[in-house]
């Protein structure tokens, strides 16, 4: 089997630490298995995002020497895809358009309760649920094994498109790790939650899911996830190579100091040649 992997980026500023360890992850896990990795900027979410982050993105991949395969994929030339998968779906009854405001499922503890199941409700100007009929509470990871997840979140009719018309990520991801045969996805542990969902649409297409790898999340001073909304310092790319051992050490290899000195090529090279993804740690 070919493995193809990916780093797939939102735009909504540039890389960070914990972003740069997640590109460097499903890099090096790609070509120590003589794979491909390719890039796709997840821009769904417009008011989310800054301009120009796209490029600033592949500009400092392009820093580190993370040389992707292929063209750049942007998810806002995917949307006639999504559109259709919805038609069909809401055709199909395997999905259904929900009116319900997020304050009244908040109050309700959070999980939603399947209240527009069966109300027809015409799909304009509505959120559109996927109806959960069999939902999954396990999936395999090649770092986490049996990854088992018992909240009552698993077994939600969660949306794939929200009612403002933008697409939910559960469906676009699936729809375009398909789209681009993606065999491997190595990505980070705040993503683990939610797998079961994806596997779900993967089981409604009838598609086998890829191999999951999630990797541990660096977290700032305060206990959260880096983010740009945390305030996530920038990359400092004239020191790239420093980042990139520290990024590689914290996977869990043991890059040798000298390599410090080499360049950013030698490095990834040494880390193709030496990756353990068993030595990723769990946490
Ligand atoms: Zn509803």
């Amino acid at each position: 089997m070919t493995y193809i992997g990916r780093f797939a980026p939102s735009p909504s500023g540039p890389l960070h630490l914990g972003s740069l360890i997640a590109a460097v992850a499903s890099y090096l896990d790609a070509k120590a298995n003589k794979g491909r990795w390719l890039v796709r900027m997840e821009n769904l979410d417009p008011p989310r995002e800054m301009p120009g982050a796209d490029q600033l993105i592949l500009e400092q991949l392009q820093a580190f020497d993370l040389v992707w395969d292929g063209d750049v994929l942007f998810q806002s030339e995917r949307i006639s895809d999504y559109q259709n998968q919805l038609d069909m779906w809401l055709k199909e009854k395997k999905a259904y358009a929900c009116r319900c405001p997020r304050k009244q499922i908040r109050a309700a503890g959070g999980v939603y309760n399947g209240h527009c199941r069966y109300l027809n409700l015409p799909a304009e100007d509505s959120a559109v649920r996927f109806l959960n009929s069999s939902p999954l509470t396990q999936f395999e990871d090649l770092i986490h094994n049996t990854v088992i997840n018992t909240s009552a979140r698993t077994s939600e009719d969660f949306i794939i498109r929200r009612r403002d018309g933008l697409f939910a990520y559960q469906l676009a991801v699936v729809l375009d790790d398909i789209y681009q045969n993606i065999t491997h996805i190595v990505r980070g542990q705040d993503l683990i939650d939610t797998t079961v969902w994806q596997n779900s649409l993967y089981a409604a297409l009838n598609v086998k899911p890829p191999q999951y790898a999630h990797i541990p999340l660096i977290l700032g001073n305060d206990g959260r996830k880096l983010s740009k909304q945390t305030g996530a310092p920038a990359l400092d790319t004239k020191k790239s190579s420093q980042l990139l051992v520290e990024v590689i050490a914290r996977l869990g290899q043991q890059p040798p100091k000298e390599l410090l000195l080499e360049s950013n090529t030698r490095i990834l090279n040494w880390a193709i040649d030496n990756w353990q993804l068993s030595q990723v740690p769990k946490n």
